[in-house]
C-alpha cells in the first residue's frame, strides 16, 4: 500500500492513504537501517498494515524525494500559495516579498492570493495584481467569503502539495475549511499560537483536501527570515528587474545609487513597480546590516 506521511509525532508518522481516505500510524522501524533516511513529513512511502491492530502499520520503504524544503521541514512539495488579504488589514508587502524570496531559493513556485477582494477598491486590486504578476508570479484575487475564486484556487492546488502560508487575519483557516470542510480548521487557531509564544513547538502538517491534493498549513510567518542571504545576491528575487539589468552602465550594478541604472531608469518611467523597488532597497539595507558570522 502507498501513502503520504501528514504529520510526525515522537516517532510515530501518520501516514495517510489516499485511495481510501484513511490515516495509519505507523512505525518507520529500519528505515533508518535499510535506507539510512529519516523519514519526512511530506514523504511518499510504502507501509504495510497485515497483521498490525487496526488503524496501526510500519513504513517499510521511503520513495525517493523530488525535493525536500528546509523551512518549513517538508519533502515532495510542488508549489507554495500565499495569503494576504487585500485590505483590512492592508497587505504587508515586505512580508509578502520576504516569503517570495524564501520559497525561491528553495526552487519553489509560489502563487499569491488577495483575499477580500469584495472590500477593497478596484483600482487597488488592479495595482496589486499587476505588481506581483510583473513579478513573475501567479496572482488571484478571491473572496472566501463570498466563495468568489474558491472553485480556482482549488483547481490550482489539484493533485499537488502545497505549502499553504499567511499572517493571520487574512482568511487562511477558512479558505482550508472551504477547500476541504473535514479539515474543519479552528479559524483563528494559528493566532492563538502565536499568543502562546515562541516556546511552542508545532509540528508540521499536512491536510488532505482532496483528489490527492495536500496542503501544508505553516504557522504565522515566524520563521521567515532571509538573514542568511548575501545583500548582492538578493537582486536576483525580483524578477522584473531581469529584463533591464544588462543595460545598465556597470557590470554588478546593484540598482541603488550608481549611475546609469537601467532599473532605476524604468523605475522612473514605472516600468518596475515602486512597491517592489522599496521593498528591494529596504531588505537590501537591512541584510547589509546584519553582522554575518
Ligand atoms: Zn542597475
Amino acid at each position: 500500500m502507498k501513502g503520504k506521511i501528514i504529520k510526525g509525532i515522537a516517532g510515530f508518522y501518520y501516514v495517510h492513504v489516499p485511495e481510501i481516505n484513511e490515516v495509519f500510524e505507523c512505525k518507520a522501524k529500519g528505515i533508518f537501517r535499510l535506507q539510512n533516511v529519516k523519514p519526512l513529513v511530506g514523504d511518499d512511502t510504502e507501509l504495510d498494515i497485515s497483521g498490525q491492530p487496526k488503524g496501526k502499520g510500519v513504513i517499510t520503504r521511503i520513495l525517493p524525494r523530488k525535493n525536500e524544503l528546509i523551512r518549513p521541514a517538508v519533502a515532495n512539495v510542488d508549489q507554495a500559495m500565499v495569503i494576504f488579504a487585500a485590505a483590512e488589514p492592508a497587505p504587508n508587502l515586505n512580508l509578502l516579498d520576504r516569503f517570495l524570496i524564501t520559497m525561491g531559493r528553495q526552487n519553489i513556485h509560489t502563487i499569491i492570493c488577495f483575499n477580500k477582494k469584495d472590500i477593497v477598491d478596484r483600482k487597488d486590486m488592479e495595482m496589486l495584481t499587476e505588481t506581483y504578476i510583473r513579478s513573475g508570479h501567479k496572482v488571484l484575487g478571491i473572496s472566501v467569503l463570498k466563495q468568489d475564486g474558491t472553485a480556482a484556487v482549488k483547481e490550482l492546488l489539484k493533485g499537488r502539495t502545497t505549502v499553504l502560508a499567511g499572517p493571520s487575519g487574512v482568511g487562511k483557516s477558512s479558505l482550508i475549511n472551504t477547500l476541504n470542510p473535514d479539515a474543519r480548521m479552528e479559524v483563528g487557531t494559528v493566532s492563538e499560537k502565536i499568543k502562546r509564544g515562541r516556546h511552542t513547538t508545532r509540528h508540521s502538517e499536512l491536510i488532505y483536501v482532496d483528489d490527492n491534493s495536500y496542503v501544508m498549513d505553516t504557522p504565522g510567518f515566524s520563521s521567515l527570515y532571509i538573514d542568511d542571504i548575501e545583500e548582492e545576491g538578493l537582486k536576483n528575487y525580483y524578477n522584473e528587474f531581469n529584463e533591464f539589468k544588462d543595460k545598465c552602465r556597470f557590470i554588478g550594478c546593484m540598482h541603488l545609487n550608481e549611475p546609469g541604472c537601467a532599473v532605476k531608469e524604468a523605475l522612473s518611467e514605472g516600468k518596475i513597480s515602486s512597491i517592489r523597488y522599496d521593498n528591494y532597497r529596504a531588505l537590501y539595507e537591512e541584510l547589509k546590516d546584519i553582522k554575518k558570522y
